[in-house]
């Protein structure tokens, strides 16, 4: 072992990089699913934001819930949001399929809760 006090400042840090999804979550699990609310089909009725609170908010123009944070909440508390879900409209998914999934969300018109529908 060396007494060389330098030494801490000839080692390179890691380098962190993107996020790739797969990053150990709260409790040192690896998830290898992302998990996704179709916007269209929710009700606003928030029980998935009040059960895992850091990963669902409600999102404030439309009144329907978003995934805000992958790695937020355990597994398990996510899978206990998703089964309160009383429309089923939130998924686990591949990370790999949330940039079409947002991309067909997009185009889908989607209206503020509690507007009528459009004609
Ligand atoms: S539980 Fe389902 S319907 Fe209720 S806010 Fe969450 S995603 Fe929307």
């Amino acid at each position: 072992m060396t007494n060389n006090p330098t030494i801490a400042f000839q080692v390179k840090a890691q380098d962190e990089g993107k996020p790739s999804g797969k990053e150990p979550v709260l409790g040192g699990q690896l998830r290898q699913k992302a998990v996704w609310v179709d916007e269209s089909l929710c009700i606003g009725c928030t029980y998935c934001s009040s059960v895992a609170t850091n990963t669902f908010s409600m999102e404030p123009v439309n009144g329907r819930a978003r995934v805000f944070r992958q790695d937020g909440d355990g597994t398990d508390l996510i899978q206990e949001a998703i089964d309160t879900c009383p429309v089923n409209c939130i998924d686990w998914v591949r990370f790999e399929e949330l940039e079409d999934l947002r991309a067909k969300l997009k185009s889908k018109n989607i209206r503020p809760l509690g507007l009528p529908p459009l004609r």
